[in-house]
């Protein structure tokens, strides 16, 4: 069955005009589902009966179902969804000082394969639509107090699983449903990105007010290789595009740099991020790694402030982030594993 998540205003108007009903039933369509979330269309209650019975025997509003959530200590909790034909993918939902952040994933699995990643482990699977990266805010803000979804307090990261610059059009297309239809701001949107040049030149284009993180998490080529084994390019090149970037927005840009004990915790790699960094106008995320069943481990927390101090003396800003949500299973691709594994379990069972 069609789902109708995905389809700005305008194509909802057309939709309304090829049932033979005007544009205003469109719009109204739009507004039920993108501000007030709702997820039949029984619940769009100044759309006539008739047309309501006639919408749920042709269409859907969501694809998605939900198959899992977990809750943290820290109240962050985490989604599984079942997309039909495609499979599982996550999202986060994380309050932070009086705003919600809502964390995205692109790609069913990633194929860039990162070292320390559930997802990357797992291979790739697939892409997602616009409309299901969309479907998976409005099912985080499904809970959500607020009548109309832009009153709501939200950013929205795109960290979940996948890189997002390997799913540009479905990323782009979903950033101006989130802007256009859900009344999202901007500087409320974060792509994170492991640094694809040409789409980190084509984003300044594209998204000039949407923030950007990069994944760095390792000064060297070597190194950074090791890490993320595909997809990764030279440390110069990634740069160069990036500074690019900054001289056609004028916005900051921010790295991430995962801390991992024994690997690229050192003094020495502090400093040569210092060297990468400290004339550029960005900022630093140091994140203590997460454990997702690797063999990676994070650092001690003195270790992880000192390197985040070291930074800071090399002239560059950062911060030293917590990990949270180790009881959501918060660290990408972990949720979706544990699904899969069950699903494979009763399969199992029933062989
Ligand atoms: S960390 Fe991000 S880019 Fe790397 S494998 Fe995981 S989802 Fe993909």
């Amino acid at each position: 069955m069609e789902c109708l998540i995905g389809k700005s205003t305008e194509q909802l108007e057309q939709l309304a005009a090829s049932m033979q009903q005007p544009a205003l039933r469109g719009r109204q369509l739009a507004r039920w589902m993108y501000r007030r979330g709702v997820s039949s269309f029984d619940e769009m209650t100044d759309l006539p009966k008739s047309l309501r019975a006639t919408l749920t025997n042709s269409f859907a509003v969501r694809a998605a179902t939900v198959v899992g959530v977990t809750r943290s200590d820290d109240e962050v909790t985490k989604f599984a969804l079942r997309f039909p034909g495609l499979g599982y993918a996550e999202c986060v939902r994380m309050p932070s000082r009086g705003r919600t952040a809502i964390c995205v994933s692109t790609q069913i699995g990633c194929p860039v394969g990162c070292a320390f990643c559930a997802s990357g482990q797992s291979g790739f699977h697939g892409n997602l639509t616009a409309g299901h990266i969309v479907e998976q805010v409005l099912t985080a803000l499904d809970s959500s107090d607020d009548d109309d979804i832009a009153q709501a307090s939200v950013n929205v990261v795109y960290m979940g699983m996948g890189e997002p610059f390997l799913n540009y059009e479905h990323t782009v297309r979903s950033i101006r449903l989130l802007r256009t239809e859900m009344g999202i701001g901007a500087r409320s949107i974060t792509v994170s990105t492991i640094g694809l040049p040409k789409r980190i030149r084509q984003f300044a284009e594209d998204e000039p007010q949407v923030n950007l993180a990069i994944s760095l998490h390792a000064p060297t080529d070597k190194l950074r290789r090791q890490l993320i084994p595909r997809r990764c390019c030279p440390v110069r090149e990634l740069l160069a595009a990036v500074r690019d970037y900054i001289a056609l927005t004028n916005r900051r840009v921010s790295f991430e740099y995962v801390l991992i004990a024994g690997l690229n915790d050192g003094r020495s790699d502090a400093r040569r991020v210092g060297e990468l960094l400290r004339d550029m106008l960005c900022h630093v995320n140091v994140i203590p790694y997460n454990a997702t069943g690797t063999d990676f481990r994070a650092p001690m927390r003195q270790r992880c402030a000192a390197f985040c101090e070291l930074l800071r003396q090399e002239g560059v800003n950062a911060t030293l982030r917590a990990s949270r949500g180790r009881g959501a299973e918060a660290a990408c691709g972990q949720l979706r594993a544990r699904m899969e594994a069950e699903d494979r379990a009763e399969s199992a069972e029933d062989a």
